[in-house]
């Protein structure tokens, strides 16, 4: 079997494209735009680029982008004083702190910071625990991506097995929530999960998020399985999954490739997130 690609680019693509057509809706009625407000600490290069890429994201779809580069040395009561300016100001809807943040920051105090209504990161504690009782919150927009690209394939999940390689608050954990609220029946796996592969040769659903170059096999997946590989590895200057993808196309129905594949989601769901923060404040369905 050759497995099917689930382009990235592509299915971000059709999604900005509704974000663009319903913005238009959204600025008739309301007489104005979206706000993302990104706050960059430090110079990290990685950091730089991602920000960057949202920036010119946000810009691109005509919201109101507001990046705020600010100095390593930033303190916390710096960053926290921002952060409430931006929780008050009426033409903010999304408040995202670029991480990972300096060691002398906390990264708790930072999310829990955040308003709740413009946490579009869906990390807040509270959109952590609305999604988990499947209450309205921010979706994560990794997680969130990794759904719409099943979405965009038509999977249903009705009595699927779905296995999650990883248990990470920003990747695995709320992706198995969403795959459990779409009734699938879901295994989550970790570092100290016995036989690996014995798992996820069980999973229709294999979603990796694991940090580990090539770590999942073909011979780890079930024939016909559908693979999310979200991990993003850079190996001798190349970038590559946690999913061995040669192998596991050899199995599978359906892969992510890396790059091309969740990577270009993530800001997209951002988007998509920040739009239905500025839906909420207007009240509008
Ligand atoms: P974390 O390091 O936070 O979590 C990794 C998880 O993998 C942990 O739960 C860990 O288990 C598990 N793990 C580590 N080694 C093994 C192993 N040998 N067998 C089974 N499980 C193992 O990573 P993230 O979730 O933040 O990120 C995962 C990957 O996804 C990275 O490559 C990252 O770059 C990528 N990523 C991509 C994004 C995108 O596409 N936009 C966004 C976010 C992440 P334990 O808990 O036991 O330690």
């Amino acid at each position: 079997m050759s497995a099917k690609l689930i382009k990235g680019p592509e299915v971000a693509a059709a999604i900005r494209e509704q974000i663009a057509e319903e913005l238009v809706t959204l600025k008739e009625k309301t007489g104005k735009v979206p706000g993302l407000a990104v706050i960059l600490v430090g110079e990290d290069p990685a950091s730089k680029a991602y920000v960057g890429n949202k920036e010119k994201t946000s810009k691109a779809l005509g919201f109101n982008s507001v990046v705020q580069r600010v100095p390593v040395e930033t303190t916390q009561e710096e960053l926290l004083k921002m952060i409430d300016a931006y929780n008050n100001d009426d033409d903010i809807q999304g408040i995202l702190v670029q991480l990972p943040l300096p060691d002398h920051i906390e990264e708790k105090a930072v999310i829990d910071a955040i308003s709740v209504e413009k946490d579009v990161d869906g990390f807040h504690p509270i959109n952590v625990g609305n999604l988990m009782i499947g209450d309205d919150c921010y979706i994560p927009c990794t997680p969130h991506g990794c759904m719409k690209m099943l979405e965009y394939i038509g999977f249903d999940l009705k009595g699927k097995n779905a296995v999650v390689v990883g248990r990470s608050n920003i990747v695995g954990k709320p992706v198995a929530l969403l795959l459990l609220q779409q009734h699938a029946s879901v295994t989550i796996c970790h570092s100290r999960t016995a036989d690996l592969g014995a798992v996820c040769r069980e999973a229709d659903v294999l979603v990796v998020a694991v940090g580990r170059p090539e770590m999942i096999t073909g011979d780890m997946i079930k024939p016909g399985a559908v693979v999310i590989d979200v991990g993003i590895n850079r190996v001798n200057d190349k970038l590559v999954g946690d999913v061995h993808f040669e192998s596991a196309a050899q199995k599978a129905s359906y892969i992510t490739p890396v790059p091309g594949g969740v990577g270009p989601m993530t800001i997209t769901m951002l988007m998509l997130n920040t739009m239905e923060a500025f839906k909420r404040k207007h009240n509008i369905k």
